[in-house]
């Protein structure tokens, strides 16, 4: 039985929620058709704004928590703000496809229960 927990983490992995093995995107974070593996289809499940969303929230929790911790340092803020800004443009680039992954898996489980 495939639970929610399941799903979400091969959505993590960004791996097809019903057989696990597949991959749900082609390049960055398009989502294929269909599992290349099983051939689940993959059509309809749109997630909209929602990994954006929720990498804003995820990466600008650690950014705040960069701008505390450096603020308290001598550093120059023209220092501070390429440092933060180079963090949040890796950070972000990493966390969306592993938030999108999540929700189309879960958009996926939601259809299917
Ligand atoms: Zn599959």
């Amino acid at each position: 039985m495939i639970t929610y927990w399941t799903v979400a983490k091969r959505g993590l992995i960004r791996r097809c929620p019903k057989c696990g093995a597949g991959h749900i995107f082609t390049g960055y974070i398009r989502l294929l058709p269909e599992c290349p593996d099983c051939g689940e289809s993959f059509s309809g499940n749109r997630t909209d704004d929602a990994a954006p969303w929720a990498t804003v929230l995820f990466v600008g929790h650690f950014a705040a928590w960069l701008i505390g911790t450096m603020i308290k340092s001598d550093i120059s803020s023209q220092n501070l703000t390429l440092i933060v800004l180079a963090f949040v443009a890796v950070a972000a680039a990493v966390t969306l496809p592993v938030m999108k992954g999540i929700f189309v898996n879960i958009n996926w489980f939601r259809a299917q229960h």
